[in-house]
């Protein structure tokens, strides 16, 4: 019944309709909101290496514990329509689903336990702050490059198949260690990952019929 033993979600724009890091940059003002979304966008395009903007964004931004906590409440109000309904559905079939994300990850887990994740099944990056109490840094961590998605993946040795599923350039690099990748377009479509992608998905639903159908 199911056609993968293992499915990976992005966070961003996948399992939720919002760019968390635009998100935080959107209450710095219109000038900060635009210079990071700009970033953004070009890196999920495949434009510019997500190395080369990371700390930048972070920097920019210098979020507080307050401003993490609001996210966190952001990412919940933004889950894709079905989102829990698929993961229960996949959890139920015996697929192990993992969420691996170049987002931060205290913001995002309030959202993943909602959905029923694991923390242990939640890769993502550890904001760090600086004296004055603001996340101006990241952890050193694989999620905060380009193909940082890949290398994590490789390590997590999942159970095969594995179908990935995001919608920017940092998922598509996880296509060498996958059976499928997906191009989720539920709220972004670029098409320089649909072009790459094994098959194009545009809802929770569409996913578990995929999964599930083998
Ligand atoms: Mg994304």
């Amino acid at each position: 019944m199911r056609r993968y033993a293992s499915v990976v979600l992005d966070a961003d724009s996948t399992i939720a309709g919002i760019e968390g890091i635009d998100w935080l940059a959107a209450r710095r003002g219109a000038a900060v909101q635009r210079a990071v979304e700009s970033l953004t966008a070009r890196a999920m395009n495949g434009d510019l290496a997500l190395e080369a903007v990371y700390a930048e964004r972070l920097r920019v931004i210098g979020a507080t514990g307050g401003d993490i906590e609001a996210l966190a409440a952001a990412y919940d109000a933004a889950v894709a329509p079905g989102a829990a309904d698929a993961i229960a559905a996949l959890h139920a079939a015996g697929v192990t689903v993992h969420v691996i994300s170049g987002g931060l990850r205290p913001a995002l887990l309030p959202m993943t336990r909602a959905l029923g994740l694991d923390d242990a099944h939640v890769h993502a990056v550890e904001p760090l702050a600086d004296a004055e109490g603001r996340f101006t840094a990241a952890a050193p961590s694989p999620l905060t490059t380009q193909t940082g998605k890949l290398e994590l993946l490789s390590a997590l040795a999942l159970p095969r198949p594995v179908l990935a599923v995001g919608d920017g350039a940092t998922d598509l690099a996880m296509a060498p260690a996958v059976d499928a990748f997906a191009a989720y377009i539920g709220f972004v479509r670029r098409d320089a990952v649909v072009a790459g992608a094994t098959l194009v998905l545009d809802s929770f639903a569409a996913l578990v019929s995929h999964a599930l159908s083998a």
